[in-house]
């Protein structure tokens, strides 16, 4: 008989780097008006629920999904006006995709860069991959520090950057000559990251195909599909093919890509709620600016980011009257005192100014 087999502990057998991450956090939201994460706060038209609930009871659900997501693939391109011969390769939402990014390129001493602050998984992810990560700071107004960040492509020559295109969480869109300096000096791929595509001014899609290592991600997370999972990167076929070699081959349910497109059928729905959003978050601002004490930044997402003093306690303050927004302060330097509110419905985001002013009375 052998020996019993000794016991072992996560502590000796998962990576250390993997021990020291913190989870991905998500709290508790029931019964909260929740403005922490940018979804969408509009409901469909309950003709298009309808239309939903029709397509979703006839879904072979018994088979396993079209691992090429044909249909969903060709409403993206009609509705994002690719330029022609770029292709798109989608993700269980555009997190996934960063994940496949990495696993692509990560070989030892490869190096994933982006700026700070901005969007938390493009770190967490180069650690789950074993990249090394190097974020370069970004000027006291969250523009692009250009000199700085060409300097640390120069030196670090990383394999993969990401650029969040309006930022998360500052909510400001990266002036596009410094992003097009970046894509010219980056030896490695050069990921646009348009989440929040649908609030913003300008995009990159145009420019694909004008530079060999560019591609554009997007999301439908913020169009109102979060539940869905749905998220794609258009680019030249070239780095797409390689990319799905990594991609599980059915990372997209069959229900995800069939009530996907059928509210791509009707982009014009969703597209007139994010242009209400839009609307609501220029009252939103003003309502930030015409209380005192409070900082709030430019925005061209459909979230603001603002600084308060105490930022904590009114965060608590806010939960405690039943809005929950999300607390930066105490993650990156930058963002000390800083909170992000999710632009809301009309009626949530009078109920958010309502317990902002009152918490932040509270502690004066
Ligand atoms: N990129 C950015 C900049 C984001 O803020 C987010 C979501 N917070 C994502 C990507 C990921 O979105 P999803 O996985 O829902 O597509």
């Amino acid at each position: 008989m052998s020996a019993a087999r000794p016991v072992v502990t996560p502590n000796q057998l998962i990576r250390k780097e993997i021990q020291a991450l913190h989870a991905y956090h998500v709290p508790p939201s029931v019964d909260m008006i929740k403005l922490d994460a940018m979804e969408n706060p509009h409901l469909l038209p309950q003709s298009l629920r309808d239309e939903i609930a029709r397509c979703v009871a006839e879904a072979a659900i018994n088979r396993y999904p079209d691992a090429g997501a044909h249909q969903l693939k060709e409403d993206i391109r009609k509705v994002t006006q690719l330029p022609a011969g770029m292709d798109v390769l989608l993700g269980n939402g555009s997190d996934e995709i960063i994940q496949l990014l990495a696993m692509a390129v990560a070989q030892p001493g490869a190096v994933l860069l982006s700026v700070e602050p901005s969007f938390v998984m493009y770190k967490m992810i180069a650690t789950f991959v074993g990249m090394r990560y190097v974020g370069v700071p970004l000027a006291g107004d969250f523009s692009l520090d250009l000199d700085a960040t060409l300097a640390a492509i120069e030196r670090e020559r990383p394999a993969l950057v990401f650029l969040a295109y309006p930022n998360n969480p500052t909510g400001n869109l990266f002036d596009a000559d410094a992003v097009r300096h970046i894509i010219e000096a980056t030896p490695g791929l050069v990921v646009v990251d348009e989440a929040y595509y649908a609030f913003a001014s300008d995009s990159f899609i145009p420019q694909l195909g004008k530079y060999d290592n560019l591609l554009v991600m997007r999301t439908y997370s913020k169009l109102g599909m979060a539940g869905l999972r749905v998220g794609f990167i258009a680019g030249d076929k070239a780095w797409l093919e390689q990319l799905d070699k990594l991609r599980l081959p059915y990372n997209v349910g069959v229900l995800p890509q069939l009530v996907a497109s059928t509210l791509l059928a009707h982009h014009d729905v969703l597209l007139a709620q994010a242009e209400s959003i839009r609307s609501e978050r220029t009252k939103m601002m003003a309502a930030l600016h015409a209380m005192a004490g409070i900082e709030a930044y430019p925005s061209e997402a459909n979230f603001i980011l603002f600084r308060v003093a105490k930022a904590t306690q009114v965060f608590e303050g806010l939960k405690q009257r039943g809005v929950l927004i999300k607390n930066l302060n105490g993650g990156h330097p930058a963002l000390a005192d800083c909170l992000r509110v999710t632009v809301g419905s009309p009626e949530e985001n009078k109920k958010f100014y309502a317990a902002l002013q009152d918490s932040i009375n509270q502690l004066a």
